[in-house]
């Protein structure tokens, strides 16, 4: 695949997550706070020319949900030359032994997937030997709630202590908010999301019983299939992988002579 095809493909996944986001955005109900949501390109399995172009087109904020990955590629020769305002977000299960080859990522910028108060001590003792004492770690608190065994993140009725810890005990990290990841291809048509309402209901409780401004802290929610309905239920931040990226990698694009097939949709 020839570079000039990948830009368009990635502009085209990105043009068209964003404008969906746009629409979803008004129709969010008015009650929500209304905050632009964050879009994180997910860039797993994807290799750096293609987080290049993503970047080109417009997107600042990636995530990954493996260390391994996530240092292989903050620290690619072509991505720190070409990507230099590049926020990495990581998304995935972090493990006690990988917390000092993660911290020490280039440009990492949250962290998203805080599941225990243990995890939340060891960051933020081990934050201060990669940044200056007053940079602190954004992140979120991760919550199971659709509890399912397999899923990581504490239980919803843990959110108001957890997020205590985090503001009281962990003065290197900055609290932003909570994520979760939630039943995958819920079906829409039985009524909103209940996880994404689960996650809604935990923010409502923190806020009021630390009395914090619901404008402060956000609501990581929504994947591909469904960040459209995330939004529309109060997401503040969506991460998206395959909607940015299906134009590009398993399935080739045939072109008429015509010009390409996107004219459609512009
Ligand atoms: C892979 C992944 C995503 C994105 O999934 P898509 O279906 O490709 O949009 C979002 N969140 C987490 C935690 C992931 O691992």
């Amino acid at each position: 695949m020839s570079s000039r095809e990948q830009q368009v493909d990635v502009m085209f996944g990105v043009k068209s997550v964003l404008s969906q986001i746009e629409a979803a955005v008004a129709r969010r109900s008015k009650n929500l706070p209304q905050v632009t949501p964050r879009l994180v390109a997910v860039s797993k399995i994807k290799p750096a020319p293609l987080i290049v172009e993503a970047y080109e087109a417009g997107i600042r904020d990636f995530g990954e949900n493996y260390v391994n990955e996530l240092v292989e590629k903050a620290n690619d020769p072509l991505i720190l030359e070409k990507c230099k305002d590049i926020k990495w977000h990581f998304i995935g299960h972090l493990q006690t032994n990988k917390i000092n080859k993660l911290l020490g990522a280039p440009k990492l910028h949250m962290i998203q997937t805080v599941h225990s108060e243990k995890l939340a001590d060891n960051l933020n003792k081990q934050w201060p030997k990669y940044r200056s004492s007053d940079e602190k770690l954004p992140v979120m608190v991760q919550i199971n709630t659709s509890a399912e065994e397999a899923k990581n993140g504490i239980e919803p009725s843990e959110a108001t202590k957890v997020a205590e810890h985090v503001l009281k005990k962990c003065p290197n990290l900055d609290f932003k908010g909570l994520m979760t990841i939630g039943i995958y291809d819920y079906d829409t048509s039985k009524g909103p999301n209940p996880d994404f309402l689960t996650l809604a209901k935990c923010r409502r409780e923190v806020c009021d019983n630390l009395n914090l401004d619901i404008n402060d802290v956000e609501l990581s929610m929504g994947m591909s299939t469904d960040y459209q309905h995330a939004i529309e239920l109060g997401a503040t931040t969506v991460r998206v992988g395959s909607a940015v990226a299906k134009r590009f990698s398993s399935h080739p694009v045939r072109r008429s002579s015509k010009g390409n097939c996107y004219d459609s949709a512009k």
